[in-house]
């Protein structure tokens, strides 16, 4: 995966390691690794029709294209993204509606990628499709974009894909997924982008992947949920490092991370604390990991902050 990167987050990486890290390649990207795989996930074989991966009965999710804004050394699609394939045909989209009309038990339809909300003309055009599904009750779009271009959410082709998004809000609830990992992340105009984005008619979720040399702290990630929590933005899951060729130097440990997952759900309200996952390989699929509140330890006054400026 080449490096790629936004005129915004080449300035804001020089300030910030917790940035450069997420974007910037490093000499470890070279490293032996063993038992990972391209697609632990399985997706690839889950892909129904191009494009369109049925993994679980009742989500689906549809990959738009391999393309973002930049790259995230850390990606989950890392042997696909930046690749000119995997960008979706008009005979694609028929092809993805028409699966979803004959499987009337899927409710729910993610559109992932690459960046949904960076290919914005593409996506108008499958939106237009897939809200008059009825068998879909439930859209969602991921992305990163307002992290990494805040800028390009003032462009009037934005903000026609964000009133068309607003629109099918309307007939059905619609969810915006922002992908974070860091409360470097989230600068004023990143903040001015999610203050925007809640005055349309969606809910605002976010993930966040746990990654070594970045996040793997209580205190950082007490910070990056709290002023999502304060911004409007729902922590949704945070996940373990999948085991993915090519990224993993930034797995960490299981066991510390369910420290801090389990002082995190002691310390936060219920409404600013992910669920902590491991996505497991093989096609599982996303596993609650069991906090560790056994024992007897007592959490009280184990953290008590004085002020989260955000
Ligand atoms: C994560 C994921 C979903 C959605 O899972 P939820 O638990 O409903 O958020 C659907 N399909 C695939 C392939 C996924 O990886
Ligand atoms: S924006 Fe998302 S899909 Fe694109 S490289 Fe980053 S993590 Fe991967």
């Amino acid at each position: 995966m080449k490096e790629k990167l936004t005129p915004y987050l080449k300035e804001l990486q020089a300030d910030a390691a917790a940035i450069a890290r997420q974007y910037i390649p490093g000499a470890e990207e070279a490293q032996l690794e063993q038992n990972v795989y391209d697609d632990p996930l399985m997706e690839d074989e889950h892909e129904v029709v191009p494009g369109l991966v049925h993994k679980y009965p009742n989500r689906a999710l549809v990959k738009v294209s391999y393309q973002c804004a930049a790259h995230c050394r850390f990606c989950t699609r890392i042997r696909q993204i930046g690749s000119a394939a995997g960008t979706l045909t008009e005979t694609d989209i028929d092809n993805i509606v028409v699966y979803l009309h004959n499987h009337p038990q899927i409710d729910d339809v993610i559109l992932s990628g690459g960046d949904p909300l960076y290919t914005a003309r593409l996506t108008m055009q499958l939106l237009v499709r897939l809200r008059n599904v009825a068998n879909i009750k439930v859209m969602r779009i991921g992305t990163r974009l307002p992290l990494q271009s805040p800028g390009s959410f003032d462009t009037p082709l934005l903000q026609q894909l964000l009133a068309l998004i607003d629109d099918i809000g309307r007939q059905k609830p619609f969810y915006i997924l922002l992908h974070i990992n860091h409360p470097a992340e989230l600068t004023d105009d990143a903040l001015r982008v999610i203050a925007m984005l809640r005055q349309h008619r969606v809910t605002l979720l976010s993930q966040t992947v746990f990654l070594k040399g970045v996040n793997v702290s209580f205190e950082v990630m007490y910070e990056l949920f709290t002023c999502l929590y304060h911004a409007g933005v729902m922590p949704y899951y945070l996940y373990h490092c999948d085991a993915v060729k090519g990224i993993q130097h930034f797995a960490g440990s299981i066991d510390e991370e369910t420290e801090i997952a389990t002082r995190l759900a002691a310390a936060l309200s219920g409404i600013a604390c992910p669920t902590y996952v491991v996505d497991v390989q093989h096609g599982y699929g996303k596993i609650p990991v069991p906090l560790n509140f056994n024992g007897g330890r007592d959490f009280r006054g184990e953290f008590s902050p004085d002020h989260t400026e955000c």
